[in-house]
């Protein structure tokens, strides 16, 4: 199973793209993580993607294009994937297509996770995750059982994005506005388009998704 996590940020992909690694053996490809992984690592691309990652702003289609196209050709794809945080502009959702196709792979659902924007601010800033395992926590709607330990893996050690501030959330949810949102008739014109209540439970959200996902 292929499927799509589309939503603003904050919206909660990447908390439900981790309970669906583990509940359908899926792999999460998160275009964010490739890139923080980019700048940590100091590559062409990192440096490349750094500026426009700290102001809000999309990074080039063609760079976020050609590292998918390669990262769903290795091996732990072969079972299916989640992609979070891609596509996230029109010629991305089409060169999508074009991809998977060239592959013999094909989309089973693009899953919409509706939120309220002003709730958005306050999900983002307080937000954190596993260093470990990329487990997401927050300091008010997720802390973990036991302080200071991830609940998933163990690990004790937690960072925090660097765009996760006001201004540039602010910057993002243009983005999302003015480039995201904008595909999503047309994963609904072509009959795979769920939507579901991201302003829901954890656990609610997860249910709707695996509804969407049955149906
Ligand atoms: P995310 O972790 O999905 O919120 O992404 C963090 C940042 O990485 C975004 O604000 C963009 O600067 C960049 N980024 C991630 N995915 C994409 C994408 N599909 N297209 C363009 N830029 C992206």
């Amino acid at each position: 199973m292929n499927i799509i996590l589309l939503g603003a940020p904050g919206a909660g992909k990447g908390t439900q793209a981790k309970r669906l690694e583990d509940s359908h053996s899926l792999v999460q490809l998160s275009t964010g993580d490739m890139l923080r992984a980019a700048v940590a690592s100091g590559s062409d691309l990192g440096r490349q993607a750094k500026a426009v990652m700290d102001a809000g702003k999309l990074v080039a289609d063609e760079l976020i294009i050609r590292m998918i196209s390669d990262r769903i050709d290795e091996p732990d794809c072969k079972g299916g994937f989640i992609l979070d945080g891609f596509p996230r502009t029109s010629p991305q959702a089409e060169a999508l297509d074009k991809m998977l196709t060239g592959k013999g792979l094909r989309l089973d659902a693009v899953i919409e996770m509706k939120v309220d924007e002003d709730a958005l601010v306050e999900r983002i800033t307080g937000r954190y995750s596993c260093v470990k395992c990329g487990a997401g926590y927050h300091d008010k709607f997720q802390i973990p059982a036991k302080a200071g330990v991830c609940d998933r893996c163990g690990g004790t050690e937690f960072n925090r994005r660097a765009d996760d501030n006001e201004e540039t959330v602010r910057t993002r949810l243009e983005a999302y506005r003015g480039q995201t949102a904008p595909i999503l008739p047309y994963y609904r014109d072509k009959g795979i388009l769920k939507t579901v209540d991201g302003m829901a439970a954890i656990d609610e959200v997860t249910r709707q998704i695996e509804a969407g996902l049955a149906a």
